[in-house]
């Protein structure tokens, strides 16, 4: 049965807090946080929270910072660096490049390019990827096996998409985890969880109409339910090893893996936050660190009353929330992007920021938090800041509680910034996202890279990218690095 039947609804619109978004006016923040907390009254632009950690290179970076990332890399790493440079060199040639994009060969691809933005099409290659990353810091990944379904294309079987999950899990996040917590020289509450990310479209044929109608339609209620209960053994399996590593290591205050339930288009997103509802409620429980984490795309005008509601909804029936806040991916492409997108970029930036501030707050601060996990996924210098300044500074020493908020970034995009939250601002809690699998299917995750990274031609991409590459490689060839 739906977890958001019209009469829970009604009760909770009833109260105030639903219609008032927890953070639209600095008043309403106020409202949020009269607990314990005494940040709770600062709003987002106003943080006075001291020491402020060095600035984190946000949009304009020094050639000597880029040079500095990339002597992170290997010699073919360096190579794809060297190319998606060149490709995005100004805006008619990457234009071109992602034109001819669907009709390079996927040889030509995976030599060139895959390399830097996917994991590998193994088990086993997700793991060497896991061991590089941890070479630069970082100690832990949200894995995601990426087989995209959700333009109609159905070829897909979410038997196996579901088992492979699983099986990545157990294989790749388990043993992963366990090691940089046994050698990586770290206490155990400064290594990030491990995360495997759920994309909603992958757990059922023709899950598009099932998420679309699943309350309208017998049918398709039936493909939903099947679709809850796929999803629901790939979190089984994290919640068992979350309990049995609790056992061995019982002084983690975080969970050990997580799943998280990715966003989609805003068509499907009634279906989504259902199915992670249903999750939560399964899994989340109370007294226990969060095993599901969900999506808030906070471009959408409505997600500061979202957040409202999914509090209420926890609180109302006994689970706690795991969050993941984006800004959202699927700007371009939204049908009815004047009506539920937020109208400009800034409002997205402060509605995000507002998100993020107010989410950590309740995690460092408040006494049986609602909210017991956040992912803060963005490549946004300014809020990855933002974040660091709540998380790091001397109020929170000594909170282990930080370890319950993680900064993830997409592997490899905003590098430079991942490597200035590690080096320049020693944040331990920074993952990237691995997407992993045939090369074929993660062609349209590829694209969408290409064409975010031209929305970045102006940064850190094009001729920069290229002098620093070839500045690397050449030092490295001459032995003058
Ligand atoms: C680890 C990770 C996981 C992710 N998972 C998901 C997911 O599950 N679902 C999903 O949808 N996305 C996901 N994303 C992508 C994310 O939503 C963003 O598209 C991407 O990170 C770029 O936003 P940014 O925060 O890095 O900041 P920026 O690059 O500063 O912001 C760009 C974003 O701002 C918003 N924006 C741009 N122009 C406007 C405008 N005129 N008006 C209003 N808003 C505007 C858009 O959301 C755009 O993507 C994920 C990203 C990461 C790093």
């Amino acid at each position: 049965m739906s977890l958001v039947n019209r009469s829970s609804l009604r009760g909770i619109r009833a109260t105030s807090l639903v219609r008032i978004s927890p953070f639209s006016t600095s008043r309403l923040v106020r409202q949020f946080h009269d607990t314990t907390n005494k940040q709770s009254t600062t709003t987002v632009n106003n943080v006075k929270l001291t020491p402020t950690p060095p600035s984190i290179q946000s949009n304009s970076l020094s050639v000597k910072a880029q040079t500095e990332y990339l002597k992170t890399f290997d010699y073919k790493e360096l190579i794809s660096f060297f190319i998606i440079g060149l490709a995005t060199l100004n805006k008619p040639i990457l234009n071109l490049c992602i034109k001819a994009f669907p009709y390079v060969p996927i040889s030509v691809i995976k030599a060139l390019v895959y390399r830097i933005y996917c994991g590998g099409e193994t088990i086993n290659e997700v793991q060497e990827t896991g061991e590089k990353l941890s070479k630069r810091g970082i100690n832990n990944m949200m894995i995601s096996l990426t087989i995209e379904a959700c333009n109609g294309n159905d070829n897909i079987d979410p038997e196996y998409i579901a088992r492979e999950t699983s099986k990545s899990v157990e294989n790749i996040l388990i043993p992963h985890t366990v090691k940089m917590i046994e050698e990586s020289g770290k206490s155990i509450n400064d290594i990030p969880a491990g995360y495997v990310a759920l994309k909603p479209t992958g757990f059922a044929k023709d899950a598009v109409s099932a998420l679309k109608y699943f309350k309208s339609d017998p049918v398709q209620a039936e493909k939903f339910n099947d679709l809850v209960a796929k999803s629901a053994s790939v979190i089984q399996t994290i919640y068992d090893a979350n309990k049995s590593l609790a056992e061995k290591y019982p002084e983690r205050v975080a969970p050990f893996v997580v799943g998280v339930i990715d966003a989609e288009k805003f068509e499907l997103q009634e279906g989504v936050y259902e199915l992670q509802r249903r999750l939560y409620q399964q899994f989340n429980k109370l007294n226990e660190p969060v095993t599901v984490v969900g999506t808030l795309q906070m471009y959408l005008s409505g997600s500061a009353d979202l957040l409202a509601l999914e509090e209420q909804l926890a609180q109302k029936n006994n689970y706690r929330l795991g969050l993941k806040l984006v800004r959202g991916a699927y700007i371009h492409s939204e049908k009815d992007r004047a009506t539920v997108i937020h109208k400009t970029k800034e409002d997205t930036d402060n509605n995000y920021n507002k998100g993020i501030s107010y989410c950590i707050d309740n995690i460092l601060n408040k006494k049986d938090s609602t909210i017991g996990h956040l992912v803060v996924a963005s490549h946004n210098g300014d809020s990855l800041k933002l974040a660091s300044e709540r998380l790091y500074n001397e109020l929170t020493i000594s909170n282990p509680e930080k370890n319950n908020v993680c900064l993830g970034q997409l592997l490899g995009m905003a590098d430079s910034i991942t490597y200035d939250l590690i080096k320049s601002l020693n944040i331990n809690n920074v993952i990237k996202y691995v997407p992993w699998g045939p090369p074929l299917e993660t062609k349209e995750y590829l694209l969408r890279r290409l064409e975010e990274n031209g929305d970045a031609v102006k940064n850190d991409n094009g001729w920069p990218l290229v002098k620093a590459s070839a500045s690397v490689l050449f030092k490295r060839l001459f032995g003058l690095a």
